[in-house]
């Protein structure tokens, strides 16, 4: 149970969102803006948020796209992980979504809810990282589309009232070889120790993790390191394990020790796989 009454919006366009969590915010509201709900009301009926209104995007039309456009994939950002890997336009998003939690969970998480949200992992952004998707941002001053490292840095930065339409992701990217490992403490659902996903991109290999560090990253020291062909790959592993961009998780799922265990033994399946492909 959710021990606080709150308000639900529906707006059915970008306009209408906006000026509503403007309204919302002024008067004292604290809005939140609602996709899945799977971590708002997570979070809620632990009573660590208590937003006073919550505004659902799921029927603004833009947010539910799923389409190819000229040389670009559109992914709305309310389209739910299942619903991506269903459809299937961008295989190593789809490995990742389906990754994700269970089945019914996944019927009702959305990309830009598991991108946007508190929890370490938000293992859906790791393809989009690789493939240097940009994002499609509506706030008080129109839309405005930039790189997803412009305004994702360890957690999703955005201006208040701002919230996520769409990502886009060049074709380019969408078919490239590919590796991604979900290594899990035990079973087949449930947290990560260690989540890598892989492109091979003009004969290098580009990586980036989740449950490693305290948030999902990518890292271009790691990527040269794991590329230096002049060394044995242990090696290369060993020095790309010292560029880590901050100390390695500690929590149930896993020690930092075992994680590095776990993240050199990954690193190795991922080179190996991509270097057969
Ligand atoms: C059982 C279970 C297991 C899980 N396991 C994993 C896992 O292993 N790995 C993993 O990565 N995730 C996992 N998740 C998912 C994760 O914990 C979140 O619950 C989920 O990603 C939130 O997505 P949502 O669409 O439900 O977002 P919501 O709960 O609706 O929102 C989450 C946050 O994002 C904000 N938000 C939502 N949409 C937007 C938008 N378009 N623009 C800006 N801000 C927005 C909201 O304001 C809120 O702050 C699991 C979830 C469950 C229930």
């Amino acid at each position: 149970m959710i021990p606080f009454d709150f308000e639900y919006y529906h707006p059915s366009t970008i306009q209408m969102a906006v000026d509503l969590y403007q309204h919302l915010h002024e008067q004292g509201k604290r809005p939140l803006y609602y996709a899945g709900g799977t971590e708002i009301i997570t979070f809620a009926r632990a009573n660590s948020i208590q937003p006073g209104a919550v505004i659902d995007l799921k029927s603004i039309p833009e947010c539910n796209v799923l389409a190819m456009q000229k040389d670009m994939l559109i992914i709305g950002a309310c389209v739910t992980l299942s619903a991506l890997s269903e459809a299937n336009p961008f295989p190593l998003l789809s490995r990742a979504a389906q990754g994700v939690a269970d089945q019914t969970a996944r019927n009702k998480i959305t990309l830009g809810g598991n991108i946007s949200g508190r929890i370490h992992y938000r293992e859906a952004v790791l393809p989009l990282l690789l493939a240097n998707g940009r994002m499609v941002i509506a706030g008080t001053h129109g839309i405005r589309v930039t790189s997803i490292h412009q305004v994702f840095n360890q957690e999703l930065r955005l201006a208040g009232g701002e919230f996520i339409v769409q990502v886009q992701i060049d074709r380019d990217y969408i078919s490239l070889p590919f590796a991604y490992f979900k290594k899990r403490e035990i079973g087949h659902v449930g947290y990560p120790l260690v989540t890598l996903a892989a492109f091979r991109i003009n004969h290098e290999i580009r990586t980036a993790y989740s449950g490693v560090c305290a948030f999902p990253f990518r890292s271009a020291e790691i990527d040269e390191a794991l590329n230096d062909s002049s060394l044995p790959l242990a090696a290369r592993i060993e020095l790309a394990i010292g560029h880590l961009p901050a100390p390695l998780l500690d929590n149930v799922e896993g020690s930092p020790a075992y994680r590095e265990f776990v993240l050199k033994q990954t690193m190795a399946d991922a080179v190996h796989t991509l270097e057969r492909r």
